[in-house]
């Protein structure tokens, strides 16, 4: 799900100019390149063969420059207006632009030097970064604008800005800012320890060797006994996992996930309340009611009420369905302990493991074999050409490693932009899947430069890393379709971020689309995907969905909670108690504190419901296709233009609402999960 973007002070989207030379350019790769309409030998991107202390020259001396840009921005006495100010920083914005490329170097370059350099200027950068949004000249120059005659994205880019100017605090008297600071400060002080806590919890539970009945020949060879006969399973992920989906001993599964739900105790009990308190007292002193809303201000679901009538809608919706998937595992954890009353949190995935092969029998193996990597890439390449009307032509540049292709999007000839991918697996590579913008698109300017990266296998793959790939396209077709303004803070994926995932999250779709599937999975013989086995896979996709969306709603809830409830009254096991009887499909385990380990409390403090949300816009965006058709060229078009194509210059809301033609509503998520 992981879309990198850099800046938090404000949306400008920094990205990298034209630069660097197109020497030593590599090769497409052949095989998805085969009689290509057309190649292009655009000069554009960057020069991967620059040695580190040549960066580290380049990274000093673009920050320098930007120093002294931004001090004349905040020198500047002439009357404020849109250009006078906004000129001046979109300018220091293409000084600044090609050093967006470090962010993508330091993941994937293949020179630890390059890396290295790379991450200590993205550091230098952050730092300058979040001092401009700390600028009090540069707040000054910004409010005093005269929004009259501005256009209405002008105005909203101006008020944004604003926004977060007073969600910074920089619009109050210096002794209120000094506190901002210390609390600031103290904020993420407490936030490390509580994540190191975490972190560095790794608890073990201690068993015997026929209590491991059920795991893989791999995970008991690696977990032998010591000389009394003990075998010690830890808490990380790798052993823990195998034991909770496979392993038949339920005390086994219970002790560990006993284990699990109390790392960070006792300790980051007192270190949350700290947390949760120091955030209460800075939104206060920024103006807000509490942390919620002050996290919440600038986001697509506006504030903690609408927050919480959402999970709340959800959470009802849902419950049928959750409990339709619990009595179909109660019934299974039946034929083990006739006198099972509820499904435990320990038992969920090792009985939906067993319901899944018992009902759903998938044979992984058959599945593979329509997923061979270079036509799951020719296809997502098709799906893109056929519905958004463009081309898709290998791009003639230098990378910065052999495995990297590079691609240039076309439409009408034109080219209206790039990107890089980096899909297979090496040593010192970022070990996830990711999207990086590496340019935002400027009207009439400069086309979008994108790079993504993931960890795929050159040949066959799972149908849930084909599902990843073309999520993660969807965020680089996003900066594609969304360089249609003039100014940084407005154009490229600048608007709400709790809005960013849904275009991704619908595009997935796609992959479970029996006409889309059939246009490019094929066997080594060529013979497309059966339909019986798509059907099969369909069906598998909803098992347990309810119930673990249910669980997403009771994490999500807690996130909440501890945010907007103010500190003197809240108690976190109580609360915790509470949700969980409400939302969560299983009974609470005594003794356990989830809250010590749910690391995303300092990360997305209030705001873990963004997943849930953005996934209720996907559903609802894609209602449009599912009435008129998955291949409609002219839904797609409206959708490019509309949605994608809308960028930061609207709020999400009114793009969304212009594309379905009605507000968007809860209502599309909400069944598809009520009648699961
Ligand atoms: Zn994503």
């Amino acid at each position: 799900m992981l879309n990198r973007n850099v800046f938090t002070f404000t949306a400008i989207a920094i990205a990298l100019a034209l630069s660097g030379c197109a020497k030593d350019a590599s090769t497409p790769d052949p095989s998805v390149a085969e009689a290509p309409a057309a190649v292009s030998t655009a000069v554009d991107g960057w020069d991967y063969s620059m040695p580190a202390d040549q960066l580290t020259a380049l990274c000093d001396q673009t920050l320098e420059t930007a120093k002294s840009q931004f001090a004349a921005i905040e020198a500047d006495t002439s009357e404020a207006t849109l250009e006078s100010v906004y000129g001046a920083y979109d300018d220091m914005g293409r000084t600044l632009q090609k050093m967006q490329h470090v962010w993508h170097m330091k993941s994937v370059h293949p020179d630890a030097a390059i890396r290295d350099t790379a991450t200590a200027c993205a550091q230098q950068y952050s730092d300058f970064a979040s001092g401009i949004g700390l600028s009090r000249a540069f707040y000054n120059r910004v409010a005093a604008i005269d929004t009259v005659g501005l256009t209405e994205s002008e105005r909203l880019m101006v008020t944004n800005q604003l926004r977060s100017f007073r969600q910074s605090g920089v619009d109050k008297d210096e002794a209120t800012r000094d506190k901002v600071r210390a609390l600031r400060k103290e904020i993420t002080e407490i936030g490390n320890r509580f994540d190191q806590a975490i972190r560095e919890d790794t608890r073990y539970v201690e068993t015997t060797a026929d209590a491991l009945g059920g795991l893989p020949q791999d995970y008991l060879d690696a977990h032998q006994p010591d000389e009394n006969g003990v075998i010690r399973i830890s808490t990380d992920y790798p052993d823990y996992f195998p034991v909770m989906r496979y392993g038949h001993n339920d005390d086994l599964r219970k002790a560990l996930s006993e284990a699990r739900l109390t790392i960070g105790s006792p300790q980051n009990g007192e270190t949350l309340k700290e947390l949760i308190a120091k955030r209460h007292e800075l939104a206060q002193l920024l103006g807000y009611e509490n942390f919620a809303a002050y996290s919440m201000d600038g986001m697509m679901i506006e504030n903690p009420a609408n927050a919480k009538t959402f999970l709340d809608e959800v959470g009802v919706a849902l419950k049928k369905a959750a409990e339709k998937d619990l009595s179909i595992l109660l019934e299974r954890q039946h034929q083990i302990d006739p006198t099972a009353e509820r499904v435990q949190v320990w038992q969920s995935s090792y009985l939906s493991n067993l319901v899944r092969e018992e009902q759903y029998a998938l044979d992984s193996k058959q599945v593979r074999e329509y997923f061979a990597f270079d036509k799951v890439q020719q296809g997502i390449f098709d799906l893109t050409e056929s519905l958004f009307g463009v081309e898709i032509v290998p791009w003639q540049t230098q990378t910065w490693h052999e495995d990297v292709t590079a691609w240039e999007v076309r439409e009408n000839g034109e080219a209206i932009g790039r990107f890089y991918l980096d899909m297979h697996p090496r040593e010192n590579k970022y070990k996830h899947a990711a999207h990086w913008t590496l340019r935002s698109g400027l009207k009439g300017e400069q086309v979008p430069l994108s790079g993504l990266a993931t960890n795929f296998p050159k040949g066959l793959m799972e149908h849930n890393q084909v599902e990843t790939f073309l999520h993660e396209f969807g965020h680089l077709l996003h900066n594609m379709f969304s360089g249609t303004q003039e100014w940084f803070d407005i154009t490229g994926m600048s608007m709400e971020r709790d809005f960013v995932e849904a275009p991704s999250q619908m595009l997935e779709e796609w992959i479970w689309d029996l006409e889309t599937l059939q246009s490019f999975a094929t066997n080594a013989e060529g013979q497309p995907i059966p339909a019986e086995l798509v059907e099969k896979m369909n069906r598998a996709r909803y098992f347990t969905t309810a119930m673990n969306t249910a669980q997403q709603i009771f994490y999500a809830n807690i996130s909440l909670a501890f945010y907007s409830t103010d500190p003197a009254e809240l108690d976190l096991l109580a609360s915790l108690q509470a949700l969980q009887d409400k939302y969560s499909p299983y009974p609470y385990m005594e003794g356990t504190y989830f809250y010590n380990n749910f690391g995303h409390l300092n990360g997305y403090s209030s705001n873990y419901y963004i997943y849930q949300w953005s996934l209720a816009i996907a559903t609802d965006l894609f209602s449009r296709f599912e009435e008129e058709g998955m291949r409609n060229t002219k839904v797609a078009k409206e959708y490019r233009d509309l949605v994608l194509g809308s960028a930061g210059s609207k709020p999400a809301a009114q793009f969304v609402e212009a594309f379905l033609g009605r507000p968007f509503s809860t209502q599309a998520y909400i069944d598809l999960l009520s009648n699961l």
